[in-house]
């Protein structure tokens, strides 16, 4: 078991590196009773990451580091200290933790970086608190905490179904290179879902079981220009809806050569894929020069899930 690390000044600490995601595919079937939309959607990790930083204390808190930093809330509603909450008692470990989080991932951006958060926050509180929890009872707490949290753990690539959380790894050759065009507001993913209703209807489409066969293909093969024509995302419409200035975002990606663009899970965040680290950076600078994004960050994927790292210094 990892030890807390004590060979510095200061109280022990455990550093968990979490990524955060894009959804290669996203495909929505119509709302069902208990209010939830069934899902299938192909996640793939990036190298966007958010850094939670655990050390002892008597009391369970929290605070934040980052561009974004103030967007995130510090009390028990943040993820990351439900997630300390929730193994504490599913542990029965009477123990308090603080918790930092270096966040790098846009905030209600729509590439789950809360989601990130309570993913590192499962296993760095596991490590401080010696709770040796297996992988299967960290992803049953992940799962317990939002449907994004579980692939936080698992990382790579993988084909989420019934709300995203029932996770099935799925084969990718090579690196792809992205760029996230991040817009300042946020959009809420609640939002998005009722205007995906309200727009839908009772008309969404039920999921069929085949649907991303030519997005798995391209991954398969290694295939950037064949994934770039399968990006898929069925909340795009809604998002737009309610952000009508990322059609231009999207449009200006394009024109600068993204072999897909795509609005990221519930959005804002656009996604773009290009044809190498040299090409991404040069749609990155086209979004900013354009004024069609407040930053842009370019990455790469898929990398792991949430792991533990040393601390620098
Ligand atoms: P998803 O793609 O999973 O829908 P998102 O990336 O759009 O999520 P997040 O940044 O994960 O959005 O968080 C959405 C909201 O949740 C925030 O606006 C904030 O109020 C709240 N929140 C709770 N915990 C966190 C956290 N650790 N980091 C960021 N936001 C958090």
């Amino acid at each position: 078991m990892t030890q807390p690390r004590a060979d510095h000044d200061g109280p022990p600490e455990i550093r968990v590196r979490a990524p955060g995601k894009v959804n290669l595919g996203l495909r929505v079937g119509p709302r069902e009773p208990d209010g939830y939309h069934p899902l299938v959607t192909v996640f793939q990790a990036v190298s966007v990451y958010e850094d939670v930083v655990a050390t002892a204390s008597d009391d369970m808190t929290l605070t934040v580091s980052g561009p974004q930093a103030h967007l995130v809330p510090t009390d028990g509603t943040n993820l990351a200290l439900r997630a300390a909450q929730a193994l504490a008692e599913y542990a029965g470990i009477d123990a308090g933790v603080h918790l930092h989080i270096e966040k790098s991932v846009p905030v209600a951006g729509g590439m789950a970086g809360g989601s990130a958060d309570a993913a590192a926050a499962l296993l760095a509180c596991d490590a401080l608190w010696g709770a040796g929890l297996s992988r299967e009872q960290l992803h049953e707490l992940a799962a317990s905490l939002g449907s994004d949290v579980p692939f936080g753990l698992v990382g790579h690539t993988a084909v989420g179904s019934g709300r995203g959380d029932v996770l099935t790894p799925a084969l990718s050759r090579g690196e792809y290179h992205w760029v996230f065009a991040v817009r300042d507001s946020g959009l809420s993913t609640a939002r998005v879902y009722a205007e995906f209703d309200a727009m839908t209807g009772a008309g969404a489409a039920s999921l069929g079981p085949d649907s991303d066969l030519e997005l798995l293909q391209a991954l398969r093969a290694g295939d950037a220009l064949a994934l770039g024509r399968a990006l898929r995302n069925d909340l795009q419409p809604a998002a737009l809806e309610l952000a009508p200035e990322l059609a231009e975002t999207l449009a200006t990606a394009d024109d600068v050569g993204a072999l897909g663009v795509i609005v990221s899970g519930s959005g804002p965040t656009v996604a773009a894929l290009a044809r190498s680290r040299t090409h991404a950076q040069a749609i990155a600078t086209a979004l900013t020069a354009a004024g069609v994004a407040d930053t842009a960050l370019t990455a790469v994927g898929p990398v792991p899930g949430a792991r533990l790292v040393a601390s620098p210094g």
